[in-house]
This record gives structure tokens, C-alpha cells and sequence, in this order.
């Protein structure tokens, strides 16, 4: 089946055809995809325009029952979606069941905010006046999502830019198509109005360029990788767009000498490499102290090397392949540039399976320092440099000796040195003996510095994003 392309409330399957393939077993194709072209961006862009006032007028009892059914649509099918984000990213059917449920969890809550959008009333400093505050809608908003999280990135999109009354058109990674496609289906025949959601599967030169210079659009939120955000940022001013990025990480976590290795050496294992480490907050440098740094180190590598590697949807699977060859290939070499800047590298080896898959070992990058690449730079794959530190003081300022500010963790049993840290992390996240990695869906979510740009996602602050604020004044 090929799966087409919602345009403007009808399925259309021009276009090139590009297959998904398996990153676990290159052999396997996942699916058939119409790419589409620049002006499907247009048809899709001018549906949305049409389509967007009778939404945001509609009662938002409309809205919450649109958002409510998709939501108990994807939750109906978590296992068969997980299962084909699974197929399509690699991360294990565990993971990508989570992540699924987590869609869901998604389109529900924003459900619920439908109902309790909230204006403001205040007296005015003119006597005989009235002055209310109300968000209203943005528009046509343009989403462009990356490929690590296929399901949950698109929902945390949609769900509030729909919920708040706007008009939305998605285009997914083009590595990723098959759970954006399922999304939109779902909002489908959850009874969207036609032409409120298209779906624009394509490539981010052509597809994504072209919804960024659109003049009919009026907001972009964008995830990806830095140089995307950067440049789009720039389109997005030229255009007087409303815009939105969260991009790249490198995390820190924090390993103090009074640490509980039995919090700090799993939270370390999950932040740095499950989901393969292609998530924005892994934890990529882990700064530990020197009184502690030889026996955690000793259990780190052992844990890692103890991971089990494979098949995204074999039960034993604890780490699944990368997403594809050119991933592969860069993880492959911020390995061997580790080796040239001085680590001593444990595991990161490219490995073979049962089936032709883009499989690595956990690579731990011992002996770094901050200033070298490999701990200055996004790998996004399963590789974590461990950073030798004095005391609390230096962790600190090595913690935030970074361009990115996403997320930051510290592992410790004192509260003086985790109530400072969380003052003075300087992320948009912080963990205390937690991973890096790992959020909850109703509270913000977005980072400082070169990792985040413009309101935060997710929970009620995603209105800050989707909606305008008008101010009346009124004489009465
Ligand atoms: P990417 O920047 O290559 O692509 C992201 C999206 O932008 C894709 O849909 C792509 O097709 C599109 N795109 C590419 N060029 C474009 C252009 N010129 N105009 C418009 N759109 C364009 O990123 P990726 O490789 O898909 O994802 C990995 C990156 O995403 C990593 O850097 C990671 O840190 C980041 N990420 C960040 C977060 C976060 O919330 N901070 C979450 C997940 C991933």
C-alpha cells in the first residue's frame, strides 16, 4: 500500500515514492511513502487558511472531542503503533510503546485544555473603562519534526496548536514518515474538519524550505538539529513569522563523591545510550569527582558493555540500532576522534547481527576533558565522555561550560549541593539523581542558549506559543 499525503482534506499520492526501511533489517521495507513537492506545500498551506477561522470559532467542546477520540484511538493501538516506530526508528518496542502512550497522554491532555483556555480581566487606569485579555489563535501554523521521536514530537505539536484553534501543516522527517502518517489519519477519522491538518511528507530542502517562506503561514515550530533551526530562525524573520525552535544537547550529569552508585550509575546508563542516544537529553558528558570517579567508573563500563544490542523488537533488545548509515557513520567517527583527542575508548563498535542493521556498541570516552569535540559537540548517538572533576564547584562550571542548555542532571545525596545545583544549572531542565532524559508531558518543556529558542513546549505554557493575546479596551 502507498501510503499518500493528506492535502487539503483529501489523500493524494503524487510524487516521487520513497521506501521506509527497517534500520534493524535494512531488507525490510516498513512502507511505501508519496513525497511531495513544493506545491503541495501551497494547496496544503491554502486548505489550512480556509479551513482555520470556522475551527477557532467553533465551540471548544468541537475541539476537545477531536483531540479527545485521537487520543483514545492511539492509545487503542499502542502496541501496533509502538510497534511500527519500532520498525521505522529502531528504538526498542518497550520504548517505542512508551512513546506512543505518551502521544496519546498527549492529545488527551490538550483535550482538556480546549475547555479552559483563560482570558483576563483588569480595571483600567481610565475611569469608565473596561480591559479584557484573550488569546485567540495564531492561524496556519507549519510544524517541522525531526526523526527521533516520530510519534511524540508530532503530537506535541499538533495537539496544542489544534487545540488552541489553529490550522496546521506537518512535515515529519522523511526517515520517519509512517507515525506522522498514522496521526493524521487518526485526526481523520477522529472528525477533523478537511483541510485543518495536511500532511506533507517530503524533503526538508524542498517541502520544509518552502512552508518556511511561505507567506501564508504564520508560525513555524521546528525540532531539529541546529544549523536547520538556525537557518530557519533567520527565513522566519525576513517573513515575520512567530517562531519556535528546540534543537540539539549535550547534557550534563553530574557525579558527586557522595553519589549512590546504585542511582547514579543506572540514571548514567539510561540518560547516555537507551533510545540508542538519539534523544536532545542524553546525557553526552558525565562529570564526576575524583573520589568517586574510579569505582563509578568501573561500574559504568561494565553496565554499558553489559547492554544488550540488537533487533528493535526482540524482547532481549535493551539498545536498538541507529537510525541509519549516515548516523552510523558520524557516531563511527566522533569514536575514533575520541581515540585521536586523548580518551581512552570503551566499546563503540560497529556490530553484527542476525540481519543487516546499523548496530553499535555504547562507546564511553574516558579520561576527557571539556574542551575537547567529542564533549563539546552533539554526537546523538550512543556515546558519553566521562569528565574528571575536583569537587562541586568545578562540576558546576564544566556542567555549564557549554553551548547548549537543555537539560542538566546531578547525582547526590546532599541537599546543599542539589539545591544549588538546581539554582544554578543553567538549562531549561534540571534532574536531581534522575536522568537527563525522561519528562513529564503536562509542564514545560525546552531548554536555554543554543539548545532552545523562543516559548517553551508542551503543558499549558504551549499557549505561549499558540496563541496571540488581544487587549480590549471598553467604554461601556
Ligand atoms: P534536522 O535538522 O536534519 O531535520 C529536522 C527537520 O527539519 C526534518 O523534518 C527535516 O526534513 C527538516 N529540514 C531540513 N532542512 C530544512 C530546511 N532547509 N528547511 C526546513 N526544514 C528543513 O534534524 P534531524 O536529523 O531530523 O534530528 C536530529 C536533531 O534533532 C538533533 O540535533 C537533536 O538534538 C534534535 N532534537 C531536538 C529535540 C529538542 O526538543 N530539543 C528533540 C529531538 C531532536
Amino acid at each position: 500500500m502507498l501510503h499518500a499525503n493528506l492535502i487539503a482534506g483529501e489523500w493524494v499520492e503524487d510524487g516521487e515514492v520513497a521506501p521506509n526501511i527497517n534500520p534493524s533489517n535494512t531488507a525490510e521495507v516498513v512502507g511505501e511513502y508519496a513525497r511531495a513537492g513544493a506545491e503541495a506545500v501551497d494547496a496544503a498551506v491554502a486548505a489550512a487558511r480556509a479551513a482555520q477561522p470556522a475551527w477557532a470559532e467553533a465551540s471548544p467542546q468541537v475541539r476537545h472531542d477531536v483531540l479527545e477520540a485521537a487520543g483514545a484511538a492511539i492509545m487503542a493501538r499502542k502496541e501496533e503503533l509502538g510497534r511500527l516506530l519500532s520498525r521505522e526508528e529502531g528504538k526498542t518496542l518497550a520504548e517505542g510503546i512508551g512513546e506512543t502512550i505518551r502521544a496519546a497522554q498527549i492529545f488527551k491532555f490538550f483535550a482538556g485544555e480546549a475547555l479552559r483556555v483563560r482570558g483576563e480581566k483588569l480595571a483600567s487606569v481610565r475611569p469608565g473603562v473596561e480591559v479584557e485579555i484573550a488569546r485567540e489563535a495564531l492561524g496556519v501554523v507549519g510544524l517541522i519534526t525531526p526523526w527521533n521521536f516520530p510519534i511524540a514530537i508530532p503530537a506535541w505539536k499538533i495537539a496544542p496548536a489544534l487545540c488552541y484553534g489553529n490550522a496546521v501543516v506537518l512535515k515529519p522527517a522523511d526517515l520517519t514518515p509512517g507515525c506522522a502518517w498514522e496521526l493524521a489519519r487518526t485526526l481523520d477519522d477522529a472528525g477533523l474538519p478537511k483541510g485543518v491538518l495536511s500532511l506533507v511528507v517530503g524533503r526538508g530542502s524542498t517541502v520544509g524550505a518552502r512552508l518556511v517562506e511561505h507567506p501564508d503561514v504564520d508560525a513555524i515550530s521546528f525540532t531539529g538539529s541546529v544549523a536547520t533551526g538556525r537557518g530557519i530562525a533567520a527565513k522566519c524573520a525576513e517573513t515575520h513569522k512567530k517562531v519556535q525552535l528546540e534543537m540539539g544537547g549535550k547534557n550534563p550529569m553530574v557525579v558527586l563523591d557522595d553519589a549512590d552508585l546504585a542511582v547514579a550509575v543506572p540514571a548514567c546508563v539510561n540518560g547516555a545510550f537507551f533510545s540508542t542516544g538519539q534523544r536532545c537529553t542524553a546525557s553526552s558528558r558525565l562529570i564526576v569527582t575524583e573520589g568517586i570517579h574510579d569505582a563509578f567508573v568501573e561500574k559504568l563500563t561494565a553496565a554499558a558493555a553489559a547492554l544488550k544490542v540488537g533487533d528493535a523488537l526482540d524482547p532481549e533488545t535493551q539498545i536498538g540500532p541507529v537510525v541509519d548509515q549516515s548516523q552510523l557513520d558520524q557516531n563511527l567517527t566522533y569514536v575514533a576522534l575520541a581515540g585521536e583527542e586523548g580518551c581512552e575508548v570503551v566499546g563503540g563498535e560497529r556490530l553484527e547481527r542476525a540481519t543487516e542493521g546499523f548496530y553499535q556498541a555504547p562507546a564511553v570516552f574516558l579520561g576527557a576533558d571539556n574542551a575537547m569535540r567529542v564533549s563539546r559537540e552533539e554526537i546523538f548517538g550512543p556515546c558519553a565522555s566521562v569528565i574528571k572533576v575536583a569537587d562541586f564547584d568545578e562540576a558546576l562550571a564544566v556542567a555549564n561550560d557549554t553551548d547548549f542548555g537543555l537539560s542538566s542532571g546531578i547525582c547526590t545525596t546532599s541537599l546543599k549541593h542539589a539545591a544549588a545545583f538546581r539554582r544554578k544549572a543553567q538549562a531549561g531542565m534540571v534532574m536531581v539523581n534522575l536522568p537527563t532524559a525522561g519528562v513529564d508531558y503536562h509542564v514545560p518543556f525546552g531548554g536555554r542558549k543554543g539548545s532552545s529558542y523562543g516559548p517553551r513546549e508542551q503543558g499549558s505554557y504551549a499557549a505561549e506559543f499558540y496563541t496571540t493575546v488581544k487587549t480590549a479596551y471598553i467604554a461601556p
